[in-house]
């Protein structure tokens, strides 16, 4: 099975820290301020690691 990046929208906080330190992976909804995954595919991309360890909400995995 293959594995897939996943927010829990309802606990970001809207702080775009991941869609600045990833910004291929992830992106930003100005209207919800609520961040979303753009490739969710992209488990092995360098700065998704990044990305989740500096989540301060602690919203994003991988499944
Ligand atoms: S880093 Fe976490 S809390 Fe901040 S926008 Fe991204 S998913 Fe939301």
């Amino acid at each position: 099975m293959s594995q897939k990046i996943v927010i829990d929208k309802e606990e970001c906080l809207g702080c775009e820290t991941c869609s600045e330190i990833c910004p291929d992976v992830f992106g930003f909804d100005q209207d919800e301020e609520k961040a979303y995954v753009i490739k969710p595919e992209a488990t092995e991309v360098e700065c998704v690691e990044e990305a989740i360890s500096s989540c301060p909400a602690e919203c994003i995995s991988i499944e």
